[in-house]
């Protein structure tokens, strides 16, 4: 468990078998977590947390939430669509904010990756997009144009990716001129 800027904490993704990345960030009171990957080192790392977790989960596939089988956190909040594949959690509508020394914002956004997405942003400066952007080319315009507009609202100076090997921390207007370049908006 590496340590990507103070107080926040990666596991990284795996591709064989398919596991997210895991990001930890230390509140006072509680452990935030974002997406729980399938592995055994990102279950170790969440299972071995010394405080109540909340975790926070990013959309329902199986890469992200498939650890949620074994884990047992103090609380849930996802998105719909994952509330109804997993049978728990609190599905967050709208903007949800938590203050616990850290600041936490929880939120939904339109993807063209999967329906019931949620982010979070962290003090105001990293948001944790999971798969959001993700698409196969030629497909999720409609959706890639509301998630830009969503994206561009947002305070914060890093987006932060699932399933990168490199450049985790990448700047807001770097992404945002991706999504346009990919989906052509
Ligand atoms: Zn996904």
């Amino acid at each position: 468990m590496k340590e990507i800027v103070s107080g926040i904490f990666h596991i990284p993704s795996v591709s064989e078998p398919l596991s997210s990345d895991v990001f930890i960030v230390e509140g006072e009171k509680r452990f935030y977590v974002f997406d729980v990957g399938t592995g055994d080192a990102a279950y170790e790392a969440v299972a071995g947390l010394d405080k109540p977790a909340t975790v926070i989960l990013s959309h329902f596939h199986q890469d992200h939430t498939g650890n949620m089988t074994r884990l047992s956190p103090a609380e849930v909040l996802c998105g719909a669509r994952t509330r109804k594949h997993l049978g728990q959690g609190t599905p967050v509508e709208n903007v949800t904010e938590i203050s616990d020394g850290v600041l936490i914002r929880v939120q939904p956004c339109v993807s063209p990756h999967a329906p019931g997405c949620l982010i979070m942003t962290v003090n105001d400066a990293c948001t944790f997009l999971g798969d959001l952007c993700y698409a196969r080319p030629g497909t999720g315009q409609g959706e890639a144009k509301g998630m830009y507009r969503v994206l561009k609202r947002m305070k914060t100076e890093y987006f932060i990716q699932s399933h990168r090997t490199e450049d985790l921390l990448q700047g807001k207007e770097t992404v945002l001129r991706e999504i346009k370049d990919y989906f052509g908006i």
